[in-house]
């Protein structure tokens, strides 16, 4: 039995505890913000590398250099994807979608980081350019291109439905990444983590808290564009949810498939340098 949300009476100071502002847990204002004239004057001239389809329900891997872009393009119709990202040297080191929120919120868009996990913490992509920075939040509390959900997964629908299906966007990053780096499933799903839903409109509700999702704004044409800060191996799936405007985890929903395009420019960004990991000596104290 499920305990009632307010068991326990209001101290006599309730009123005052809540009027208490809240603040910023992590300021940003120390970091040096990206200089995205820079990022974005080198694109003129670039060159197209590689274009990778990622079909309906499946993921596809692609590499993308240091200091090259990529973009993930909607085509053919509304679709959301999940991105994970991996150092190319070393896949322990991958996207920390925890502390990119803690650092940039709920929602990311253009000027915002992809940190990686720790003890790296370095920013290993950085959005360039988003087509759907227009929504912003609407009424619901809802925004695109979050950082909030994990990804869908079997084990979470086995739990709720009782039932296995494999095209989970979970399933669809450990199939391309064993396929990339030629290993077993097995050996690489440790690594597939908590995504940057591209495209996908979520937010809590303001009630319950509860996590929730709606039909994405994106259209054919739209794109989220990143500059990979250090050499990546990336993996997009395209959701089973489609738009994620009713269900997910099941072979109902319209499904689309996404283009993911990567760039060299002639010359890296002016001023731009790869970052290095964390400085912390990682000694944790005496
Ligand atoms: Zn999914």
């Amino acid at each position: 039995m499920k305990l009632e949300r307010y068991e326990h009476a209001k101290p006599a100071d309730a009123d005052e505890r809540r009027k208490i502002k809240p603040v910023i847990c992590y300021p940003v204002d120390s970091l040096v913000p990206p200089d995205l004239d820079a990022y974005r004057a080198a694109r003129e001239g670039w060159e197209k590398l590689s274009e990778t389809l990622v079909p309906p329900r499946e993921a596809r891997c692609f590499d993308v250099p240091a200091g090259c872009f990529f973009r993930i393009v909607g085509v053919e119709g509304p679709q959301v994807g999940d991105l994970n990202l991996w150092a190319a040297d070393d896949i322990g080191e991958r996207f920390f979608s925890g502390k990119t929120r803690a650092l940039h919120g709920t929602h990311l868009s253009t000027g915002d980081r992809l940190w990686s996990c720790l003890p790296y913490l370095r920013p290993i992509a950085t959005i360039t350019e988003d087509t759907l920075d227009w929504y912003g939040f609407d009424a619901w509390g809802g925004s695109v291109h979050d950082v909030i959900g994990t990804r869908c997964d079997p084990y979470t629908h086995r739990l709720l439905a009782g039932d296995d299906y494999h095209h989970c966007c979970h399933s669809n990053l450990t199939r391309a990444l064993a396929d990339r780096l030629g290993r077993t499933r097995e050996s690489v799903e440790p690594v597939i983590h908590d995504v940057l839903n591209v495209f996908m409109c979520t937010g809590f509700t303001r009630d319950t808290g509860q996590y929730f999702m709606k039909a994405s704004p994106v259209r054919p044409g739209d794109f989220i564009e990143f500059l990979a800060e250090i050499d990546l191996i990336g993996a997009l799936s395209a959701c089973p949810g489609g738009d994620c405007g009713s269900e997910h985890s099941s072979d109902t929903a319209a499904c689309h498939p996404l283009l993911v395009e990567v760039y060299r420019p002639v010359a890296p960004p002016r001023g731009w340098t790869s970052p290095q990991p964390n400085a912390y000596d990682r000694s944790h104290g005496p």
